[in-house]
């Protein structure tokens, strides 16, 4: 892994493989607000993903004025243009783990506000109008090793003691037979199914989500500029960011890393530190004898070193019924090992595509029937995510670095993280209330020196 970590990070590679929910790029992909990059700004913002439109739109809510964003391919076309569209928190996979290095009260804090950015999500789709497939609806973990789910029991009782009517400490235990009637897996398929879980989730276009966000941010007044990559960053004598471009020079008072994966090419104390990971996904046609109502809701797969997560495409959407299915890790040699380190989602991984490509037979069994006519796999892609250390994100201001700002490396599980820390990282910046902060907002998502010198050993959970 040290040598994985150490392969120096790339700016986003031009011609990236196309992902299904881009197969229409939005008619602001290549958008410059001006002709000619400005001189100067309050704040520039790199990167146009979820994490970069909704720190704009939280600041130019909060009234800024002359935010300048840059993106280095088209708009939003990182992780959130091509990700799996799941917004699943699965927090209890995560809790006694956090519970054991953090505490009790840090666990909960987690789990809380992973299931608040999921509803946030939702329901500012909902509010604004965005047209994303937004489907709020509960998941299903279907477990295939017996000490994985053992260990899942233990996980939601002891969340479930310690956070008692809880919202995020809900969920439902199932027995094989419940998961082989009510989810319609297992039979003929693979029918080692031990048990499920199933809780509050939801699924969506998270391209869709992101441009909508962008643009309320344009009507805002948001100056943005695709195509425009962030070379280098120099801090200025007297206060404030020098940021360069193939297309100029930017000065600014303020400057926001929200680059994600990319993070340390463009700031090189992060290189070791966020580590990126090539995620596979794939859309694919339902078998023929898949339920003509749709599935229950989303899911996941959970087998020994790994898993898949997967969404239907939710009724009225292009493609209804569709299924997009991703992860696949650790079934490449060395639990995917050749994965991290790589920015090139130009090109996949054969023995994960693979995977991918025929789990889904595997998964659904005599349910899944015969393939449709025009072919099993609508669409393959890839995207790069951002990995650190401890498995946080990091968020706030970098150490020794005024006004240079971060918000960034979430373990593919930006769609239930990336949203609430933009807020929290717009009220770092000084436009908020900090003590509200520090009521939801997990202190150990916040950068600092010690996170920094922590090193990489791969994906945690
Ligand atoms: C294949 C895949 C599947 C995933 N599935 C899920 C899922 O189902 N559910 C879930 O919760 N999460 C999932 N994730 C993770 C989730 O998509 C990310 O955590 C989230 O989108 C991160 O958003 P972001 O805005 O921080 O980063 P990104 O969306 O990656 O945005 C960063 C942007 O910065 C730009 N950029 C980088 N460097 C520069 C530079 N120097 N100059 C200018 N621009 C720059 C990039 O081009 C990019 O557009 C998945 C990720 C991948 C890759």
């Amino acid at each position: 892994m040290d040598q994985r970590a150490a392969i120096p990070v790339t700016l986003p590679r031009d011609n990236p493989t196309q992902s299904y929910w881009q197969l229409e790029p939005d008619e602001i992909a290549d958008l410059r607000s001006t002709s000619s990059l400005p001189d100067k700004a309050d704040t520039v913002i790199i990167g146009s993903g979820i994490t970069g439109a909704a720190v704009a739109f939280n600041l130019l809510s909060n009234g800024a004025r002359d935010v300048v964003m840059l993106e280095a391919r088209q708009a939003c076309s990182g992780a959130t243009g091509r990700n799996g569209g799941h917004t699943k928190a699965a927090s209890y996979r995560s809790f006694l783990g956090h519970q054991k290095d953090h505490g009790t009260a840090m666990a909960a804090k987690i789990a809380r506000m992973e299931l608040a950015n999921i509803r946030a999500v939702h329901a500012f789709a909902r509010d604004h109008g965005i047209k994303c497939d937004s489907t709020p609806c509960d998941t299903v973990d279907v477990v295939y090793e017996a000490a994985q789910w053992e260990l899942d029991q233990k996980a939601v009782k002891a969340m479930q003691d310690a956070m008692p009517d809880d919202d995020a400490a809900k969920y439902t235990l199932h027995s094989r037979e419940d998961v082989w009637e009510k989810f319609f897996c297992g039979r003929g398929g693979d029918e080692s199914v031990c048990g499920g879980v199933s809780y509050e989730a939801g699924s969506l276009s998270a391209y869709q989500f992101g441009v909508g966000v962008l643009k309320l941010c344009l009507a805002k007044g948001l100056n943005l500029h695709t195509n425009t990559p962030a070379l280098n960053l120099e801090k200025l004598e007297g206060g404030g960011w020098k940021v360069e471009t193939p297309r100029g020079v930017i000065t600014a008072g303020k400057v926001v890393l929200a680059t994600n994966g990319y993070t340390a090419s463009v700031w090189k104390r992060f290189q070791g530190v966020i580590v990126p990971l090539r995620g596979h996904v794939t859309a694919q046609r339902p078998g023929l004898d898949m339920p003509k109502e749709g599935l229950p809701g989303t899911y996941s797969f959970i087998y020994e070193g790994g898993y898949d997560y997967m969404i239907p495409r939710p009724k009225g959407s292009k493609f209804e019924g569709d299924i997009v299915i991703g992860g696949a890790l650790a079934k490449a040699p060395a639990d995917g090992l050749e994965e991290y380190g790589t920015t090139d989602d130009t090109a996949f991984n054969e023995v994960i595509m693979k995977s991918l490509d025929e789990c889904l037979r595997k998964y659904f069994g005599d349910n899944w029937g015969a393939d449709n006519s025009e072919g099993r796999i609508r669409k393959s892609w890839t995207g790069i995510m951002g990995f650190s250390p401890d498995g946080f994100p990091f968020v706030g201001e970098m150490p020794g670095e005024k006004d240079l700002w971060v918000s960034t490396s979430f373990q593919g599980h930006g769609m239930v993280l990336c949203w609430m820390c933009a807020r929290a990282l717009v009220t770092m910046m000084g436009d908020g209330d900090e003590k509200e902060l520090d009521a939801w907002f997990p202190e150990i998502f916040k950068i600092n020196e010690q996170r920094l010198r922590l090193t990489f050993r791969g994906r945690l959970s």
